[in-house]
């Protein structure tokens, strides 16, 4: 596998999509059931996009693309992801 980063990678391009700070929602990975911050993950970042994947077993949770035409976000990885309620 190439060199990857942090989960915290994730910060700016999901921060366009979500009014929450994802890196700090916790992913529940549907091939292990590991349970873990967004960052945490195995991020791997190229001029395709974003990979996140499990810190446990490796497999893919989330796919990142951004083209001209919008966003595509897959997350068929994850059987979940919790996110803490504020204030
Ligand atoms: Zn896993």
């Amino acid at each position: 596998m190439p060199a990857h980063v942090d989960g915290n990678a994730l910060a700016g391009p999901m921060s366009e999509l979500f009014a929450f700070d994802v890196t700090v929602a916790t992913a529940v990975c549907g091939s292990c059931g590991d349970n873990a911050h967004m960052g945490q993950a195995m991020v791997y970042v190229s001029a395709m996009g974003h990979v996140a994947r499990c810190r446990s077993c490796g497999d893919v949770l989330m796919v990142l693309v951004e083209t001209p035409n919008g966003t595509m976000l897959n997350v068929r990885g994850l059987t979940g992801l919790r996110i803490a309620p504020t204030g």
